[in-house]
């Protein structure tokens, strides 16, 4: 086996490099959509192949990693890392390897004529290839949420990074509803977690660490029926089936969808067939379902930026005699 590699390295190295095998000659239209970990990574491999795509993003790089508490399944961090400063990271590497993010909320996606058209909140963008990399939204919540407590509540927990001290109300049962008690806690707030079930769908290690906390309590069996605010004390009210709140602030953790908004039916209607002839490529959470990490995410960025090169390759450039 080494022998093997052995030879094969000097068969390469040995090999004159033919101006044929110059790659990237016409360099495509790429364009990613969304800058979470499936975009960028994306955008990392595609730069490695001298193909430079538009990435935009509507919100800020890192997408929901940015709640995570604790990220433990992500080689190369033994001690686990939190999700912002994993994203940290993640963009010091793209300002080395010089990718850059175009801040602009894509609306719609349309194909025509073999090409995409993709309106976007300041701009239109055309492209031969798309990369949807757009993550998810949160399910909505089935109860009316009063106009005066909108700004109290919340589906993501880094609007609340800088809150200490407050009573939060988390409704959820899942890894995400566990990783914000947790998070929130840690930040010295006092966190009750609802369920309006009574089965726990978390790592058992979340779990865990939950219960040995005294200011996380967590209730089962418990269904916020209506949402009320004190116009004096400006908390939150929630009126349950079994109990009523007072909180400082709601934050909803019951289950995300896909982020797909802005396509427009065509492009639905074609999309086995885009797909099919590699035009359009979903990576990351956007089409993993209960399959949503960050590990899965980032391979298949990686892929699907090896799969344009591979096409891109193909057309622009055929195979060099030598390698045939
Ligand atoms: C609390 C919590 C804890 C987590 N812990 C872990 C963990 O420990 N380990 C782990 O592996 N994973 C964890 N995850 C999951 C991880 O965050 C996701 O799997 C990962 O972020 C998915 O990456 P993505 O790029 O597919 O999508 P996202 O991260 O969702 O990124 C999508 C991006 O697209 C952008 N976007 C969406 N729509 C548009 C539009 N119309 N125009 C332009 N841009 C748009 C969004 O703003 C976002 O930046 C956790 C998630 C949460 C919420």
């Amino acid at each position: 086996m080494l022998k093997f590699s052995k030879l094969r390295i000097a068969n390469i190295t040995n090999k004159k490099i033919s101006t044929k095998c110059q790659i990237n000659m016409n360099k495509p239209d790429i364009l990613i959509i969304g800058a979470g970990p499936a975009g960028l990574t994306t955008a990392i491999q595609l730069k490695r192949y001298d193909l430079t795509p538009i990435l935009l993003e509507k919100d800020s790089v890192g997408g929901l990693l940015r709640n995570a508490n604790l990220v433990e399944n992500y080689p190369g961090f033994p001690n686990g890392i939190p999700g912002p400063r994993l994203i940290a990271l993640f963009e010091k590497q793209i300002r080395r390897i010089g990718v850059e993010v175009t801040f602009d909320e894509v609306t719609d996606i349309d194909f025509d004529g073999g090409l995409f058209s993709v309106e976007a909140k300041r701009n239109t963008y055309h492209a031969s290839r798309i990369i949807i990399a757009t993550g998810t939204k949160p399910k909505p919540f089935p109860i009316e949420i009063p106009t005066q407590a909108g700004e109290r509540v919340f589906s993501e927990v880094w609007p609340l990074r800088n809150v200490r001290g407050r009573q939060i109300v988390i409704v959820g049962a899942g890894d995400a509803a566990f990783d914000y008690a947790l998070n929130l806690a840690g930040r010295g707030n006092t966190v009750t977690i609802l369920n309006h079930g009574h089965e726990i769908h978390c790592l058992p290690l979340l779990w865990e660490r939950a219960r040995a906390i005294p200011s996380i309590t967590y209730r089962d069996k418990t269904t916020i029926q209506r949402i009320e605010t004190d116009v004096h004390t400006n908390h939150l009210i929630l009126i349950t089936d079994n109990c009523s709140l007072n909180t400082n602030y709601l934050l909803l953790a019951i289950g995300r969808e896909p982020q797909i908004d802005f396509l427009s039916e065509r492009v639905k209607m074609q999309a086995s067939a885009l797909i099919e002839s590699g035009k359009l490529y979903f990576v990351g959470d956007v089409h993993n379902g209960l399959f949503r990490q960050t590990a899965i995410a980032v391979g298949e960025g990686l892929q699907a930026a090896m799969q344009i090169y591979q096409i891109v390759g193909r057309i622009g450039n055929p195979p060099c005699e030598e390698d045939r």
